[in-house]
């Protein structure tokens, strides 16, 4: 038996931006991780690439914005540019014609141009650990407000960012926040830092056989 969107209790407007999308119902990593973040648990999540990790942790993330606040409340951290660019098409996809403002902090763009748009207060942010670092630094950015901190294909963000920077930013983030960890391989050292941030953390891993 397959779950729909609708059995996991996503918010009408993301259900009428995935028929628009074309996108029917969960793959077998969303139906597991959904209620999981729903319930504000930190969380592990790992499947093979191809599976529909963004969705299932963008969904539930979005949920919890509060459009009529000015704060940074949802951040995914990215290894790459090119990661970063797609997960911010899938936002902008769900989020077209609302409230919810998103932005991309990004190593490579301009500093002073994503300073000047941080004054549009974004609601998401999808960014790599230096660019965030740097931003938090010059006290353009902070994190205090974040809900749900996501890293995405975290264990490339541990290998190629260096460790002090991710370290960094997840020390701006409060104790309280939701944090989840995304990745087709959680290699040993990542589980270490795995045990270090997150509590209690939920595994949810969705073998290839189960595809
Ligand atoms: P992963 O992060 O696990 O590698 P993605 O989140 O990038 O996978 O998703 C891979 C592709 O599958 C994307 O094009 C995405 O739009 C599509 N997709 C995600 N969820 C679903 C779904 N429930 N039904 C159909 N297609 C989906
Ligand atoms: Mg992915």
């Amino acid at each position: 038996m397959s779950t729909s969107f609708e059995q996991l209790q996503i918010a009408q407007t993301y259900l009428d931006k995935l028929k628009e999308l074309g996108i029917g119902e969960p793959t077998p990593i969303q139906a597991e991780a959904i209620p999981v973040l729903k319930q504000g648990s930190d969380a592990i999540i790992q499947s093979q690439t191809g599976t529909g990790k963004t969705l299932a942790y963008l969904l539930p993330a979005l949920e919890q914005i509060d459009p009529t606040q000015k704060q940074l409340q949802v951040l995914v951290v990215v290894p790459t540019r090119e990661l970063g660019m797609q997960i911010m098409q899938e936002i902008e996809k769900l989020t077209a014609d609302g409230p919810i403002r998103s932005q991309s902090l990004i190593g490579g763009a301009a500093v002073v141009r994503q300073v000047e748009k941080l004054r549009l207060h974004p609601h998401i942010v999808v960014g790599t650990p230096g660019r965030l670092l740097e931003l938090m630094k010059i006290k353009k950015l902070t994190l205090h407000h974040v809900k749900v901190g996501v890293i995405d294909e975290v264990d490339q963000v541990f290998e190629l960012g260096s460790m002090q920077d991710v370290e960094s930013v997840l020390k701006g983030m409060l104790k309280s926040s939701q944090k989840v960890f995304v990745s087709a391989t959680i290699p040993q050292s990542t589980e270490q830092a795995a045990g270090r941030w997150l509590k209690e953390p939920v595994i949810i891993k969705i073998n290839a056989s189960q595809r």
